[in-house]
């Protein structure tokens, strides 16, 4: 009888069998690679870049990983993390044909690193988000995946790659963040056999833990305690919301990546259905970090305003005031209570 983690693994391959073929042999056949991921990008997104680069090396080939902005520092230990070029730092001047996109749910999400494709650039998109509309020339979704990673995981084996130490770190730690610790609905039985299989190389989970779940810095901790006194509650104790502007990041020292988590704070007070964040990004933008508790599709909320993601958990970039953009989706998130 097979163990059955190689059962789990194998239904999850059967059913994009076709994918998985059409990457490996994009990837073996072709040489001269971009991997690209989201705009502030998070754990899953940076070790998806990460994995990529790491199987493209044992392939031999020349790539170059790139993200629009800076990588949250907190991830410096994971391999070659070093080398993912900052675009908004170090600007490219060449341009990439062959080009991965992961855990981006549509074009936008790339960012300013877009620039960098060709025009006739063939893009591979592999994403776990519901709401990705396929925009590559090979698309590998799949929704019911906790992590980018996952699926990474899946194509490491597809592709007969033995891992080690270096790509497991970085498989586990988007699991680990996607998946809130190993909490959220979408830990399947699958990733909790694949998180085994990645603590067999030696990876240190505890450790993970804390450096990304547990510990703050004192910055951060500042900013959520200034976002946690602006905390606002809907009359009917079931929508919850905090604000971030420029001023709040200045006062506090607080660097992007510091927001990570704040929006947990609304959504896990109880009777809460919907927790937001609203954070300003310049006079006439604003980003909103939604989570739901279960009842409502956050990801329809999202979309309505050209952002997507999860069911329960999604986002999107707004333009608007503050105020304005507060009461528009208070009034969405309203209509589908
Ligand atoms: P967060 O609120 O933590 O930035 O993102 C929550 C989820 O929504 C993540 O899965 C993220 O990829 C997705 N998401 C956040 N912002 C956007 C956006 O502007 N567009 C899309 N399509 N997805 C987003
Ligand atoms: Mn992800």
């Amino acid at each position: 009888m097979k163990k059955k983690n190689e059962n789990l693994k194998e239904t999850a391959m059967q059913t994009n069998e076709q994918e998985f073929r059409q990457i490996e042999q994009f990837l073996t056949e072709r040489d001269d690679f971009l991997v690209v991921s989201h705009v502030q990008p998070d754990g899953d997104a940076v070790s998806s870049t990460l994995a990529v680069g790491w199987l493209l090396s044992c392939l031999g080939k020349n790539y170059m990983m790139v993200n629009e902005g800076p990588i949250p520092r907190r991830m410096s230990y994971l391999w070659h993390s070093e080398q993912i070029v900052d675009l908004s730092e170090t600007p490219l001047q060449s341009k990439y044909k062959n080009v991965i996109c992961v855990d981006c749910a549509d074009f936008k999400r790339v960012g300013k690193s877009h620039l960098i494709f060709t025009d006739d650039a063939q893009i591979v998109n592999i994403d776990h988000h519901p709401t990705n509309d396929a925009y590559g020339a090979i698309n590998l979704i799949v929704s019911n995946a906790a992590a980018t990673v996952e699926i990474l995981f899946d194509l490491i084996q597809f592709m007969n790659k033995p891992l080690d130490h270096d790509v497991a770190t970085a498989l586990y730690t988007g699991l680990l963040t996607d998946t809130g610790g190993f909490r959220y609905s979408s830990t399947s039985p699958k990733v909790m056999a694949i998180a085994s299989r990645l603590l067999e190389y030696g990876v240190d989970g505890p450790g993970l833990s804390e450096k990304l779940l547990e510990q703050m810095t004192l910055p951060q901790l500042r900013l959520l305690t200034k976002a946690l006194n602006g905390l606002q509650i809907s009359e009917d104790g079931k929508i919850s919301w905090v604000t971030v502007d420029d001023e709040d990041m200045r006062l506090t020292g607080a660097i992007h990546e510091d927001l990570e988590g704040i929006v947990n704070y609304p959504r896990n007070i109880q009777g809460v259905e919907v927790g937001l964040l609203f954070k300003v990004i310049n006079e006439n933008a604003v980003k909103v970090s939604l989570r739901s508790a279960g009842k409502v599709d956050v990801a329809r909320v999202a979309q309505s305003f050209g952002g997507g993601g999860h069911i329960r958990a999604a986002g999107a970039r707004i333009e608007g005031t503050l105020d304005e953009i507060v009461l528009r989706v208070l009034e969405q998130v309203k209509a589908q209570l």
